[in-house]
């Protein structure tokens, strides 16, 4: 198959649909990015990288961060589950409106209550969860110069009344081991990283190598693997994963920066980035360039 063709060609159908989003400007730092950009890469299982448009300019990572943390969290044991539930949520990303019902335990690791959780167990297990995950993506992606944006991160620590409330709600529930203030810098830290969609292919790989990592050692069980996939085939486009699943067919995480990352267990992985949104904060130009792509190619889980 010609993947760099089919790539451009993806690209090309994402277009569009560019004018159709809006740039997240509740974090303001994010409110700058130029909703025409738009790249997209592919990174395989045997090694080779192919990418078009821009795919080689960093951005926000964001909630594509949360998937880093649940795998490094799971990597030293599931004990994580006791905290997280793993069902989709059917609300918005940042809502609070479940916490209450479920007694502080968030529906799944991929909204923001459950990525929070996350991120202060692997605040306790490593003393430091921004720098595990950059540690981790510089070392799958090859990339030393990839680096958390404290512009960003600075940015939404101050309009972030929405996640410190989150925190504090969890922590009422005594389900938070570290202090609020912590936690929230860290899970700032790590959403704030910039990448750009070849990095995150890399780092991405391991899923789709059933939990081997770039230089050949383990980070999850092919079980773990598996499992990762499966939530962020339910839960990692928040409450437009039913559509993602059914316009892509394969497992992804998006970010409010525009990025999604899916995975081709077995394959590969696939990373698209535009800054334009949807309603429900996935990049309107990501998914329909994911959608061509599996579309042509019938590189799905399906
Ligand atoms: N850092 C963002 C937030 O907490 C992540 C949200 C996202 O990418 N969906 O609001």
């Amino acid at each position: 198959m010609d993947f760099s063709l089919e790539l451009e060609l993806a690209v090309e159908a994402a277009r569009p649909m560019l004018a159709t989003g809006r740039v997240a400007d509740y974090i303001p730092a994010l409110g700058a990015a130029d909703p025409n950009a738009f790249g997209l890469a592919l990174a395989t299982v045997d090694g080779e990288v192919y990418g078009a448009g821009d795919w080689q300019t960093p951005f926000s990572i964001q909630s594509i961060s949360k998937l880093f943390a649940l795998a490094l969290t799971l990597a030293t044991g599931d004990a994580i589950w006791h905290r997280v539930g793993r069902e989709p949520s059917g609300t918005p990303f940042n809502s609070l409106v479940q916490l209450e019902s479920e007694h502080g335990i968030p529906r799944n690791p991929f909204i923001n209550a459950g990525a929070i959780v996350v991120t202060d167990r692997l605040l306790s297990l490593t003393g430091n969860a921004g720098a595990a995950i950059r540690e981790f993506l510089r070392d799958e992606s090859g990339n030393p110069h990839l680096d958390t944006d404290h512009l960003v991160a600075a940015s939404e620590a101050e309009h972030g009344h929405r996640n410190a409330a989150l925190t504090h709600f969890i922590a009422s529930y005594g389900n938070l081991e570290n202090p609020v203030e912590s936690v929230l810098q860290h899970y700032y830290e790590h959403c704030a990283i910039a990448a750009s969609c070849r990095d995150l292919a890399l780092a991405g790989l391991f899923l789709a190598r059933h939990g081997v990592r770039a230089d050949g050692s383990r980070l999850l069980s092919a079980s773990d693997a598996k499992r990762v996939n499966a939530v962020l085939l339910t839960c990692g486009t928040y409450d437009a994963a039913g559509d993602f699943a059914y316009r892509v067919g394969l497992p992804g995480k998006s970010g409010v920066g525009g990025g999604i990352l899916a995975v081709v267990p077995g394959r590969g992985t696939l990373c698209a980035w535009g800054p334009a949104l949807d309603r429900a904060g996935n990049s309107v130009g990501s998914v329909a360039a994911l959608e061509a792509f599996t579309t042509a190619t019938g590189w799905s889980v399906f």
